[in-house]
This record gives C-alpha cells, structure tokens and sequence, in this order.
C-alpha cells in the first residue's frame, strides 16, 4: 500500500429470495432437507411456530418454538414477513430481520412456507421467486396423504378436499416443479434459484 485513496468498500449484490409452496404432504420438507444438506450455499430460514417440537426437532434449528403470547407479541410488533395459521392448529411465521438481512449479504434465501404465507410474501415482496411443488400425478398425492396420515375417513376426505384447492393455486407461481424424484426435483430448484440471479 502506497497511500492511494482506499477501496470503496464492497457492496454485495443483494441475494434473490425464493419461496417453495406446494399442496399438503407433496414432500417440500423432504426436498427442503435434501437442499439444506447439499447445497450449504443456500440460505434457510427459520421459521417460528407455537406448535410443539418433535423428538428429532432442534430449538433454532428446525425452528424457533415460541408460545402463543410470544407469537402475538412479535406479529404486533410487525416482526414477520408473513405468518398464518396452518392446518388449523398452530401459528408459523418468518422473521423479517434475518432475511433481510441475508439478502443484503447477498445470499440466495429459501423460504419453504405453506400457500398462506406465498401470498403474504408475494404482495410484499413481488420480485421474489415463487416455486410450486407438485405430485408427479393425483394418486401420488392420495398415496402419500395416506401413508403419513389417519385411517380416520372424514379427515382423510378433508385433507384430501384442501389438497385439490390447494393444487389450483399452481397458476399464481412463476415456477413448477415436479416432485417425482428427490434428488432430481432438489437439483431443478435450486438450478432455478440459480439462473433467475444470473438473468436478473
Ligand atoms: P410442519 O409442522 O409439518 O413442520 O409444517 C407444517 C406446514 O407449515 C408446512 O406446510 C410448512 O411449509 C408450513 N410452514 C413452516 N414454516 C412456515 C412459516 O414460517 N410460515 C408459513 N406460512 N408456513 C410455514
């Protein structure tokens, strides 16, 4: 260093945001884990929620587990990107600061959020980019609603009634992909994340 005049210093260019949706049971957490583990260069977000962890679940990790009163407080406090009451029962929402700020560091966010929450995002954050996971076919879907769900008819019928509206949605993203290998569907986002930052 000879004394010259000092580097401006270096701005990143801001990361691009992307959020996964898709229908109940299609398999986003599945992909989402698959990403997380191979693809360490994305950024996830951590949601909040006042539902219960699961024995394999990590406080901070999985999620920020926080009761209902905490959860009201920050929502009053305008602290999250979007947040909605999911499958009736317990409230999840992103927190705004870690994703703005992520992105200001110019790092490409994932957000793996249900159709509620898109649309939140979508009204305040329209250059996002929107990824629609889908089942390979109807059956799958069935399938898969089945194997995870309960044998109990009147609720099977009412999961299945949510998934179809919830399938309808497709036409609101800029992007589908086909859940029909984990792997190959994990690639194909990210490949997606990827060349929307290039072009932009
Ligand atoms: P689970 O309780 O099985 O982890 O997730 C249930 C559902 O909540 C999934 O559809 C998941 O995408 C959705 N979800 C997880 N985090 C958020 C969030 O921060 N906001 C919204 N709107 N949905 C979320």
């Amino acid at each position: 260093m000879t004394g010259g005049r000092a580097d401006p210093p270096q701005i990143p260019t801001p990361g691009r945001l992307t959020v996964l949706a898709g229908p109940t049971a299609v398999g986003k957490g599945t992909i989402a884990d698959y990403v997380r583990t191979h693809f360490p260069g994305v950024w996830f977000s951590v949601s909040m929620t006042t539902r219960r962890p699961r024995p394999d679940e990590v406080d901070g990790v999985h999620y920020h587990f926080v009761d209902d009163q905490e959860f009201d407080r920050l929502v009053a406090a305008g602290e999250f990107l979007e947040h909605a009451v999911v499958h009736g029962v317990a409230k999840y929402g992103t927190p705004r600061g870690p994703v703005e700020r992520a992105l200001r560091e110019g790092r490409d966010a994932l957000l793996e959020i249900d159709l509620q929450g898109a649309r939140q995002v979508k009204e305040a954050m329209p250059e996002a980019l929107f990824v629609f996971l889908e089942p390979p076919d109807w059956d799958e879907l069935v399938r898969r609603l089945v194997r995870r769900g309960t044998e109990n008819q009147p609720d099977r019928r009412r999961r299945l009634e949510t998934a179809r509206r919830e399938m309808a949605s497709r036409t609101e993203f800029d992007e589908v992909v086909v859940n029909d290998d984990v792997r190959r569907a994990s690639e194909e986002l990210v490949s997606l994340m990827r060349s929307r930052r290039a072009t932009r």
